[in-house]
Protein backbone atom coordinates (compact mmCIF):
# COMPACT_ATOMS: atom_id res chain seq x y z
CA UNK A 1 0.00 0.00 0.00
CA UNK A 2 1.72 3.48 -0.90
CA UNK A 3 1.95 6.13 1.93
CA UNK A 4 0.40 9.81 1.40
CA UNK A 5 2.74 12.75 2.09
CA UNK A 6 0.81 13.12 5.06
CA UNK A 7 2.06 9.75 6.68
CA UNK A 8 5.64 9.76 5.88
CA UNK A 9 8.35 9.47 7.96
CA UNK A 10 9.98 13.29 7.29
CA UNK A 11 13.46 13.58 6.50
CA UNK A 12 16.01 14.55 9.98
CA UNK A 13 18.99 16.31 8.05
CA UNK A 14 17.95 20.00 6.21
CA UNK A 15 19.45 21.06 2.62
CA UNK A 16 19.42 23.91 0.40
CA UNK A 17 15.83 22.60 -0.73
CA UNK A 18 14.31 22.59 2.76
CA UNK A 19 15.32 26.10 3.19
CA UNK A 20 14.13 27.35 0.18
CA UNK A 21 11.08 26.14 0.13
CA UNK A 22 10.77 27.37 3.84
CA UNK A 23 10.76 30.63 2.72
CA UNK A 24 8.47 30.42 0.07
CA UNK A 25 5.65 28.24 1.62
CA UNK A 26 6.10 26.32 5.08
CA UNK A 27 3.57 23.77 3.26
CA UNK A 28 5.81 22.67 0.43
CA UNK A 29 8.55 22.25 3.25
CA UNK A 30 6.68 19.48 5.00
CA UNK A 31 5.17 18.01 1.84
CA UNK A 32 9.16 18.07 0.24
CA UNK A 33 10.17 16.39 3.60
CA UNK A 34 7.71 13.98 3.26
CA UNK A 35 9.02 12.99 -0.06
CA UNK A 36 6.01 14.69 -1.90
CA UNK A 37 8.28 15.83 -4.98
CA UNK A 38 6.10 16.75 -7.91
CA UNK A 39 8.97 19.05 -9.27
CA UNK A 40 10.66 16.23 -10.32
CA UNK A 41 8.63 16.64 -12.96
CA UNK A 42 7.46 20.17 -13.43
CA UNK A 43 8.53 21.93 -16.69
CA UNK A 44 9.60 24.81 -14.23
CA UNK A 45 12.00 23.09 -12.73
CA UNK A 46 13.37 21.18 -15.87
CA UNK A 47 13.42 24.52 -17.18
CA UNK A 48 15.84 25.55 -14.54
CA UNK A 49 17.73 22.67 -14.77
CA UNK A 50 18.77 23.59 -18.32
CA UNK A 51 19.50 26.95 -17.55
CA UNK A 52 22.06 26.38 -14.50
CA UNK A 53 23.86 23.19 -16.70
CA UNK A 54 24.19 25.48 -20.00
CA UNK A 55 25.46 28.06 -18.18
CA UNK A 56 28.23 27.88 -16.54
CA UNK A 57 29.88 24.37 -18.12
CA UNK A 58 33.34 24.64 -16.11
CA UNK A 59 31.73 24.50 -12.30
CA UNK A 60 31.89 21.60 -10.39
CA UNK A 61 28.94 20.67 -7.98
CA UNK A 62 29.82 20.05 -4.42
CA UNK A 63 28.02 17.63 -2.83
CA UNK A 64 27.09 18.06 1.15
CA UNK A 65 24.92 14.98 1.56
CA UNK A 66 22.32 16.95 2.48
CA UNK A 67 22.43 19.45 0.07
CA UNK A 68 24.28 20.06 -3.14
CA UNK A 69 25.89 23.26 -3.74
CA UNK A 70 26.40 24.41 -7.49
CA UNK A 71 29.73 25.34 -7.19
CA UNK A 72 32.57 27.52 -4.63
CA UNK A 73 34.97 29.13 -5.89
CA UNK A 74 38.42 30.28 -3.97
CA UNK A 75 37.85 31.53 -0.65
CA UNK A 76 35.53 30.20 -0.11
CA UNK A 77 32.28 31.77 -1.86
CA UNK A 78 29.20 29.53 -2.47
CA UNK A 79 27.76 29.79 -5.87
CA UNK A 80 23.94 29.18 -6.92
CA UNK A 81 22.65 29.72 -10.10
CA UNK A 82 18.46 30.49 -10.49
CA UNK A 83 16.51 30.72 -13.48
CA UNK A 84 13.93 33.37 -12.11
CA UNK A 85 14.35 36.44 -13.22
CA UNK A 86 14.07 38.28 -9.43
CA UNK A 87 15.71 37.98 -6.76
CA UNK A 88 13.60 36.46 -4.00
CA UNK A 89 14.91 36.08 0.08
CA UNK A 90 14.64 32.74 -0.70
CA UNK A 91 17.64 32.08 -2.42
CA UNK A 92 20.17 34.33 -0.35
CA UNK A 93 18.39 32.38 2.49
CA UNK A 94 19.47 28.82 0.97
CA UNK A 95 23.07 30.51 0.19
CA UNK A 96 23.53 31.24 4.05
CA UNK A 97 22.47 28.08 4.53
CA UNK A 98 25.18 26.60 2.50
CA UNK A 99 27.86 28.75 4.16
CA UNK A 100 26.16 27.40 7.65
CA UNK A 101 26.99 23.79 6.15
CA UNK A 102 30.86 24.24 4.88
CA UNK A 103 31.73 26.29 8.19
CA UNK A 104 30.46 23.39 10.12
CA UNK A 105 33.05 21.50 7.76
CA UNK A 106 35.85 23.95 8.81
CA UNK A 107 35.16 25.46 5.59
CA UNK A 108 36.55 29.51 6.05
CA UNK A 109 34.37 30.77 4.00
CA UNK A 110 34.05 34.00 2.78
CA UNK A 111 30.18 34.58 1.49
CA UNK A 112 27.85 33.88 -1.50
CA UNK A 113 26.46 34.64 -4.92
CA UNK A 114 23.39 34.15 -6.35
CA UNK A 115 23.50 34.23 -10.72
CA UNK A 116 20.91 34.95 -12.63
CA UNK A 117 21.56 34.28 -15.88
CA UNK A 118 18.47 35.07 -17.80
CA UNK A 119 19.18 38.67 -16.40
CA UNK A 120 22.39 39.70 -16.50
CA UNK A 121 22.34 39.93 -12.53
CA UNK A 122 24.60 38.33 -9.50
CA UNK A 123 23.15 38.78 -5.98
CA UNK A 124 25.94 39.22 -3.21
CA UNK A 125 25.06 37.30 0.24
CA UNK A 126 27.30 38.09 2.77
CA UNK A 127 28.70 35.60 5.16
CA UNK A 128 28.99 37.39 9.00
CA UNK A 129 28.03 36.60 12.53
CA UNK A 130 24.39 38.36 11.27
CA UNK A 131 23.93 36.22 8.00
CA UNK A 132 25.19 33.21 10.59
CA UNK A 133 22.20 34.12 13.66
CA UNK A 134 19.79 34.28 10.24
CA UNK A 135 21.35 30.63 8.58
CA UNK A 136 20.70 29.10 12.21
CA UNK A 137 17.27 30.47 13.14
CA UNK A 138 15.55 29.18 9.56
CA UNK A 139 17.72 26.25 9.87
CA UNK A 140 15.60 25.58 13.89
CA UNK A 141 12.22 27.18 11.91
CA UNK A 142 12.62 24.50 9.14
CA UNK A 143 13.33 20.91 12.07
CA UNK A 144 9.80 23.00 13.39
CA UNK A 145 7.48 22.75 10.14
CA UNK A 146 8.75 19.48 9.29
CA UNK A 147 8.11 18.22 13.24
CA UNK A 148 4.42 19.69 12.89
CA UNK A 149 1.70 16.78 12.79
CA UNK A 150 -0.96 18.30 10.87
CA UNK A 151 0.05 19.97 7.03
CA UNK A 152 0.54 23.60 7.05
CA UNK A 153 -2.45 25.92 5.73
CA UNK A 154 -2.01 26.95 1.86
CA UNK A 155 -0.90 30.06 0.67
CA UNK A 156 -3.38 32.68 -0.90
CA UNK A 157 -4.10 30.98 -4.31
CA UNK A 158 -2.45 34.27 -5.95
CA UNK A 159 0.85 33.50 -4.02
CA UNK A 160 0.54 29.70 -5.20
CA UNK A 161 1.48 30.62 -9.36
CA UNK A 162 3.97 28.84 -10.84
CA UNK A 163 4.44 26.24 -7.45
CA UNK A 164 4.81 22.86 -8.57
CA UNK A 165 2.71 21.81 -5.77
CA UNK A 166 -0.46 23.36 -6.99
CA UNK A 167 -1.89 19.64 -8.09
CA UNK A 168 -1.37 18.34 -4.55
CA UNK A 169 -2.88 21.68 -2.77
CA UNK A 170 -5.93 22.87 -4.99
CA UNK A 171 -6.43 20.28 -7.91
CA UNK A 172 -4.71 22.31 -10.08
S1 LIG B 1 0.60 25.46 -4.11
FE1 LIG B 1 0.67 27.23 -2.72
S2 LIG B 1 0.11 26.43 -0.71
FE2 LIG B 1 0.72 24.70 -2.00
S3 LIG B 1 2.87 24.37 -1.59
FE3 LIG B 1 2.73 25.71 -3.38
S4 LIG B 1 2.85 27.81 -2.59
FE4 LIG B 1 2.37 26.43 -0.86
Amino acid sequence: MSRSPRDAEPESRVGGVHIKYLHHCPRQLWLYARGYRPEQRSDLVAFGEVVDETTFTRRRDVDLGEAKIDWVTAGAVVHETKSSRAPSPAHAAQVRHYCLLLERRGVAVRGGVVHYPLVRRTLDVPWDADARGQAERSETDALAVIATPTTPGRLRRSACRGCSYLDYCWGD
